[in-house]
């Protein structure tokens, strides 16, 4: 239906109620081809090499052909942006060809991004590029080793046709190379998709919603009703929380933490202008189009996923009483700081975190950043620290700041910090090997830096696609020393300083 004047939204976007998704198939394009795929996704749905190399795999993962059973659809959402209700987004350029349940009895979703128009795609083409496309491919694998929480790539395809975009850097239109990344989750419903029929006063369709979210996705809750419904929203914030926890432990920041970019899973999801910490720094924030406002900088997003949760409990409030919403959001708190502890004594090799040691870490964050040095070459070198002595030789890290000024500047804090540290290390008496093997696995020695990435995609533009390969395959051990690699581990080089994401 049109409704070119809801007041809502802007102008000429078609407006579609009463229900809470749209078929449409994708737009086949020129000539697919296969550039890159994950063999552990791929060996998860029971696809082996030989699979992969297949015309029908091109064809079906390019968009040009549906294998039986597939229904594809797109979901009608709508979501708070930069804090302001939306109205209705939807999939404006994701497909969902259906769903598949594995040898081992699990349920995976299948979602193409980039195959085309929807019915939610307003104005624009329904396409990626193949640079964003690769930091997607590249993110949610290296998320997934990592330990986080995130929707799976199975597959990068390269559409052979190109794609036209306002280049963020100069504004001019550029025609690029279009490709289609397919995701796959248990579920990607979002935040947004509970928001947008309670926005509208569709109660009921909330209701179905709600129920089938929790029938599929959460069979493991039990109860019946209202009683149901609350502890199936705890479990949301739970999640949420852990999600967090996860992100501000490896330094990801998402970037554009809209309702309708927040997975009820508890999933990481659309990745966009995301970044990973270098120096550290709560103020940074890799979004561009967000440089002046700040809200999704890295410090701020377990108070922006409150925010978010906040929003979603306003939706859920014809179905669930605020006195129980309410709790929901508290157990967010309580969850968040809980995980936020355990990250902190694994991230400094202790037993457990009191009151001391958040004060601890606290202290050590604010040096960090005070002397720009690296988040994650910091954390790594911390299980090399000489504990045994008094006062430990900081040199451990001399390969971890940015700027030689800060270096010497910095060095006195930090010896009068390791001392206190050592000291606190020694009072728990955990035998080294131990600790240092609690503390690698929790502090990665490589995670995606966002000039890791712009070098695969500088190489995949020139047609060379290997870097991809080489990338992946780096970041599918990122606890590990890997022999060879250290190059991966190297801190941001000055060329790429300030380089962000990019847009979409
Ligand atoms: P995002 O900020 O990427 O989460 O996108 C916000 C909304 O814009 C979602 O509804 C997207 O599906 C839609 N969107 C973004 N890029 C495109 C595109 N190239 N074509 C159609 N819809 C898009
Ligand atoms: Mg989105
Ligand atoms: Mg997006």
């Amino acid at each position: 239906r049109e409704l070119p004047g809801d007041p809502d939204t802007a102008p000429g976007i078609r407006q579609v109620h009463g229900a809470l998704y749209s078929r449409v198939e994708p737009t086949p394009v020129q000539a697919p081809r296969v550039l890159a795929y994950s063999a552990e996704m791929a060996a998860t749905l029971g696809l082996d090499a030989a699979d992969v190399a297949s015309e029908t795999f091109a064809a079906v993962f390019g968009g040009n052909a549906l294998l039986e059973g597939m229904e594809p659809y797109a979901a009608n959402y709508g979501g708070h942006q930069f804090g302001q209700w939306a109205g209705q987004l939807g999939d404006g350029r994701a497909i969902s060809l259906g769903e598949t349940v594995n040898s081992a009895g699990e349920r995976w979703e299948l979602q193409l991004k980039g195959a085309g128009p929807t019915p939610y795609s307003r104005s624009a083409d329904g396409r990626a590029v193949l640079r964003s496309s690769i930091r997607e491919f590249l993110c949610s694998e290296a998320m997934h080793h990592l330990g986080v929480p995130t929707t799976r790539a199975l597959s990068l395809v390269g559409t052979g046709e190109s794609v036209v975009r306002d280049m963020f850097y100069d504004g001019h239109p550029q025609a690029e190379p279009g490709a289609i990344v397919c995701r796959v989750a248990p579920s990607f419903i979002r935040f947004g998709n509970f928001e947008l029929p309670a926005s509208r006063g569709e109660n009921e369709l909330l209701r179905q919603l709600l129920d089938f979210c929790i029938r599929r996705d959460f069979p493991q809750l039990s109860g019946e009703g209202e009683a149901l419904y609350a502890r199936w929203f705890v479990e949301v914030c739970e999640r949420t929380a852990a999600l967090m926890a996860h992100w501000q432990r490896v330094g990801f920041v998402h970037g554009v933490m809209n309702t309708d970019n927040l997975s009820i899973l508890g999933l990481t999801i659309d990745y966009g202008p995301y970044g990973w910490v270098d120096n550290y720094d709560p103020d940074w924030t890799p979004n561009t189009t967000d440089a002046g406002r700040r809200r999704y900088r890295f410090g701020q997003q377990p108070q922006v996923a409150y925010w978010n949760l906040s929003r979603l409990a306003g939706a859920l409030s014809p179905l669930i009483a605020v006195e129980l919403l309410q709790d929901g959001l508290r157990r967010f708190v309580e969850a968040y700081n809980q995980a936020e502890r355990d990250s902190i004594a694994r991230k400094l090799g202790l037993r457990d975190c009191g009151d001391e040691d958040v004060a601890l870490m606290q202290e050590l964050r604010e040096w960090l950043q005070a002397y720009e040095v690296d988040m994650t070459i910091f954390f790594r070198a911390l299980a090399s620290v000489e504990v045994e002595r008094e006062a430990p030789d900081p040199d451990v890290f001399a390969d971890a700041y940015y700027d030689p000024d800060k270096a010497s500047a910095g060095e006195s804090a930090l010896c009068a910090w390791l001392t206190r540290y050592a000291a606190r290390v020694r009072e728990d008496a955990t035998p080294a090997a131990q600790r240092v093997e609690r503390m690698n696995a929790a502090n990665p020695r490589y995670v995606l830096r966002n000039y890791l990435a712009q070098q695969a995609i500088d190489r995949a533009e020139q047609g060379d696609f290997d870097g991809i390969a080489e990338l992946l395959e780096v970041m599918r051990r990122p606890y590990q020393d890997q022999p060879g690699r250290e190059a991966f581990a190297a801190k941001r080089p000055d060329w790429a300083r300030e380089k962000a994401g990019c847009s979409m």
